[in-house]
């Protein structure tokens, strides 16, 4: 089958269907890991709580949580990769039939005039990130993440003095998860990025909190032994699953950083709800496609 626009739509409207109703694998398995080890009573009965809605949701094809988020896609692109024109029309048209279809809940409002126009898109919604060409590639890979409004309320940017390096950075994620409290929804997967530039730090934290499997560290043994102990650090707080308390706040810490400014150390922390939806869409150049987790 050629690669089209239709068929670019079709997939990618698969790929929306399987984050809003499956949690990846990796995801589940450490909710199931936190409710096994936790003993506190209200923090377990609050896991319980999402292990059975994450039952039910599969059951009943349904959305995992009420607030299905702001559509985002990471793109990344094969350079033989056929049909370049059409991508983003059929990932703005993916996100209208997926609205209907699953249903999914109208979010996107126009911050002027208070409009919601029904169908999960308008001015830069859908959210497309174009993640980088792969020159020999002849595929496109889409990866889909419904990003909620509750995690996404307490993402914090902050310049650390240069001075203070990865103990400044440990200091803005803490506060960042004590101000947090019980807002993202915990247990959170919490993203870190670490940069010259703001816009850089926050996009390196966003995408290492929603696309990063849990369990895989950073190639950088500095920066993967940093996530373990602040993993560490951010459970010893004790904020717990909905801010119940208990052992576990964050499932994981995921840090990404890049070379930066002498003058700057821009530090930048995102957070990833217990529904920490996502699901990759791979679509060859011969029209074959899958969609993973
Ligand atoms: S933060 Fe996540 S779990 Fe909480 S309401 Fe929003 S989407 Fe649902």
């Amino acid at each position: 089958m050629a690669v089209s626009k239709d068929l670019i739509t079709k997939a990618v409207v698969e790929g929306i269907k399987v984050a809003s109703i499956y949690l990846p694998p990796d995801v589940k398995e450490a909710l199931r890991k936190a409710y096994e080890e936790e003993t506190n009573s209200a923090a377990k009965a609050q896991l319980e709580a999402i292990l059975k809605n994450i039952e039910l949701a599969e059951k009943l094809k349904a959305p995992i949580c009420q607030d299905t988020g702001l559509i985002t896609y990471y793109v990344r692109i094969g350079a033989k990769f056929p049909a370049l024109d059409v991508i983003e029309e059929a990932l703005i048209e993916a996100a209208r039939i997926a609205t209907k279809e699953i249903p999914l809940r109208p979010n996107t409002v126009d911050p002027v005039t208070g409009r919601n126009p029904g169908d999960n898109t308008g001015r830069y919604a859908p959210v497309i990130i174009w993640d980088g060409i792969d020159p020999k590639g002849d595929y496109l890979e889409v990866t889909v993440v419904p990003k909620g409004g509750g995690s996404e309320y307490v993402t914090v940017y902050a310049m650390v003095p240069p001075g203070k390096g990865l103990e400044g950075v440990k200091e803005v994620v803490l506060d960042a998860v004590v101000k947090a409290g019980a807002m993202p929804c915990p247990p959170t997967i919490i993203g870190v990025g670490i940069a010259g530039l703001s816009d850089v730090a926050m996009h390196l934290a966003k995408k290492c909190a929603t696309t990063r499997k849990i369990g895989s560290r950073h190639p950088d043994p500095v920066i993967a032994d940093l996530e373990k102990k602040l993993l560490d650090m951010v459970n010893e707080l004790g904020i717990g699953t909905m801010g119940m308390g208990g052992k576990t706040t964050a499932l994981a810490v995921h840090i990404d950083y890049a070379y930066r400014h002498p003058a700057t150390y821009a530090v930048a922390v995102a957070f990833f709800c217990w529904a920490a939806r996502r699901a990759t869409v791979t679509i060859k150049s011969t029209g074959e496609y899958t969609v993973t987790q």
